[in-house]
């Protein structure tokens, strides 16, 4: 069973699954699982993997379905006592069990990438994530939940099938619970949310906005840990993802559709994840705090100085990388 434990001296915490356990030398460095026997794939509807697999259907739509993970990073409770926290060794450590949930949302067909999701497709997989973020948010001890999506081995998607993750979880994610307090804090100097504030600020200077429509604009982050991360917020203040009502995922599709194939094509097979930072679900609204999705080109290995400092060297500028994003076909 996966054990959440806390960094005693940061207060972050991490989480302990040795159920994928492997032996030191079992270990491999990533790279790209390319399935091409669809009858071995373990996403693929009809494959003899995937019956094997024997899983609980979550949710099935025409082009997508949901099932559990195999490999849970958080479980579902099954008693109310193992929600608590509790201390170990001496009462030294602090740990809890790894209560929550973990789904793989799957797109049927396995030809399909993110590069190639139509704006239906996408939708499609907004809608749904929706909907199970909804029922999970009803699960005992879940706390917050997470969508995302891996592309490329790089990046971590360890199957080639194209598919998505919800993780909902028992704590908040350490990421979201720093960008919380900052926000608060923000909110608390300048009596806005600083969200709302980057929006207007990036769309009076333009040099790091990318793509907008209706309702969301697309931006390279200023301060950006990767080179092209970008970021895409909804124009109106709104702090919780799953509010967002079905025109609203259609111009979000267009969004990310839009920033992914720029990407390709400024970098054909770049490997990148987009993960949803939304406020926890045992939150009823903020003013503080307003919902976005982060892309991650994973073009840069972090080295010895990233991981000893905290402190990322980026070597792209955020405004270049706009300038790419913008006219993918220009690039020289
Ligand atoms: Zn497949
Ligand atoms: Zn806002
Ligand atoms: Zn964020």
């Amino acid at each position: 069973m996966p054990q959440l434990r806390q960094n005693i001296i940061t207060g972050d915490w991490v989480v302990i699954a040795p159920e994928r356990a492997k032996r030191p030398n079992e270990f491999v460095i990533p790279q790209s699982v390319k399935i091409t026997d669809k009858s071995k794939c373990p996403f693929c509807p009809d494959s003899e993997g995937y019956k094997k697999n024997e899983k609980v259907h979550r949710a099935n739509t025409e082009n997508i379905m949901v099932i559990e993970n195999k490999y849970p990073a958080f479980i579902e409770n099954e008693s109310k006592s193992q929600i608590r926290s509790y201390y170990v060794e001496g009462s030294f450590y602090r740990a809890r069990p790894s209560i929550g949930d973990h789904e793989v949302v799957i797109v049927k067909n396995h030809g399909l990438s993110l590069m190639t999701f139509d704006k239906n497709i996408m939708t499609e997989m907004f809608q749904v994530i929706k909907q199970r973020y909804d029922c999970m948010k009803e699960e005992r001890g879940v706390v917050s939940i997470m969508p995302i999506y891996n592309h490329g081995a790089e990046a971590g998607a360890s199957i080639d099938h194209p598919h998505a993750q919800i993780f909902a979880s028992g704590i908040v994610a350490n990421a979201v619970g720093k960008e919380m307090d900052g926000a608060e804090r923000y909110y608390g100097i300048n009596g806005s949310c600083v969200f709302c504030d980057i929006i207007a600020h990036e769309l009076k200077e333009k040099v790091r906005v990318v793509y907008e429509n209706d309702d969301f604009v697309v931006v390279t982050f200023y301060a950006a840990r990767f080179p092209m991360e970008t970021w895409i917020y909804p124009k109106k203040h709104q702090s919780q993802f799953e509010t967002l009502f079905k025109d609203e995922l259609i111009q979000l599709s267009d969004a990310l559709i839009y920033t992914v194939r720029s990407m390709e094509k400024n970098v054909p097979n770049i490997p990148l994840n987009w993960y949803i930072h939304t406020l926890p679900t045992t939150h009823k609204d903020s003013s503080s705090y307003h919902w976005h999705l982060e892309i991650t080109p994973r073009l840069a290995n972090y080295g010895g100085f990233e991981l000893g400092s905290g402190i990322i060297i980026d070597i792209m500028s955020p405004e270049d990388a706009a300038e790419y994003l913008r006219k993918p076909e220009q690039k020289e």
